[in-house]
């Protein structure tokens, strides 16, 4: 993976939020901020976050130091500042002394402290970002990260691939308690560059927008790279029917059988819309012979769960015999 920084782009992203009265800092937030989501392989519509600590006036055009941080479920790629809520940094900060805070709380206190009561909700990340120190922070759920920290030794992969460099969190739900936690690691090393987010992705953090952007670009290309390491193919072909029925045969079929009776209204059904795909890299997967195991490997990353969900339907591959004849 490259870094797709250009500095001419940055210059006119920065005249072009001056223009509407923004700062370089949030114009280059901005920048970085899609430079991460148009990156398939770091995030999906919906997936991590990224923010900026900067001072900006309050409604009452007073100077308060805020956390500009991606809105919940915003879409990087796309991003404008009015996804970028700002947040009291000082307020957020406070609740680092608690024990314990529930999820509606968190959503209440993020949602007191914006400066914009009109803002979208805060991400369920904000807090992580605004008890760590640093002016800039990206979050993903890198796709080769996770391939990584997903297996049984995953930690130790990550203790030998980046040494002192990164910090490893252990797996927590995102809010309050995973916040103090990454907090308290990075407390314990602070010269690291970020935080391995066991079973969920990667935190890079930086002085400059560019230095947590090129770091995250960095350690995933460190994990890119481990996975080329000893790597075996999964894929031994299974057998083929010469012949197959035509998808407008099968299709009703599998529509009907995923099909749900509603139960709140009588005679209703809850069907599914069918979208079919046959793309090399689909055959190449359903095709394998051990379909059935790693199909049920689960997904790799939290994006992947919203937009495939984990377990897929799995049907046995057609029959020459099963093929109904073209009427
Ligand atoms: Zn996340």
């Amino acid at each position: 993976m490259k870094s797709e920084w250009v500095d001419r782009d940055v210059r006119a992203t920065i005249d072009r939020y001056g223009q509407q009265g923004f700062g370089a800092d949030l114009a280059q937030r901005i920048y970085t901020t899609r430079l991460l989501g148009r990156e398939r392989s770091l995030v999906l519509h919906g997936g991590g976050n990224t923010s900026v600590k900067i001072v900006m006036n309050d409604l009452l055009g007073e100077q308060v130091e805020v956390l500009c941080v991606k809105g919940s479920g915003g879409d990087m790629a796309t991003i404008e500042p009015a996804g970028l809520p700002a947040v009291r940094l000082d307020r957020l900060r406070k609740l680092r002394k608690r024990d314990a805070l529930s999820d509606p709380d968190m959503v209440r206190i993020q949602r007191e402290n914006l400066l914009d009561p009109s803002a979208p909700n805060p991400s369920v990340e904000t807090l992580l970002h605004a008890f760590l120190p640093h002016k800039f922070i990206d979050h993903t759920h890198a796709t080769a990260v996770l391939s990584l920290v997903d297996q049984p030794d995953g930690p130790l992969i990550c203790a030998e691939l980046y040494g002192n460099r990164m910090g490893l969190v252990p797996y927590v739900m995102p809010g309050f308690a995973l916040a103090k936690q990454a907090a308290e690691i990075f407390a314990l090393r602070p010269k690291v560059e970020g935080l391995i987010l066991l079973k969920h992705g990667i935190f890079t953090f930086g002085d400059t927008a560019r230095e947590a952007y090129e770091r995250m670009i960095l350690m995933v290309t460190l994990a890119e790279g481990r996975l080329t390491l000893n790597r075996k193919s999964v894929f031994v072909a299974g057998k083929i029917a010469q012949q197959l029925a035509p998808l407008s045969e099968v299709a009703p079929i599998l529509r009907g059988a995923c099909s749900l009776k509603d139960e709140k209204t009588e005679g209703a059904w809850r069907r599914q819309i069918l979208d079919f795909r046959n793309s090399p890299a689909v055959l190449n997967y359903v095709n394998g012979e051990e379909l059935a195991r790693y199909g049920r490997a689960g997904v790799a990353t939290p994006d992947h769960t919203i937009r495939t969900k984990n377990w897929p339907l799995i049907t046995p591959a057609p029959l020459e015999s099963s093929r109904v004849p073209n009427k």
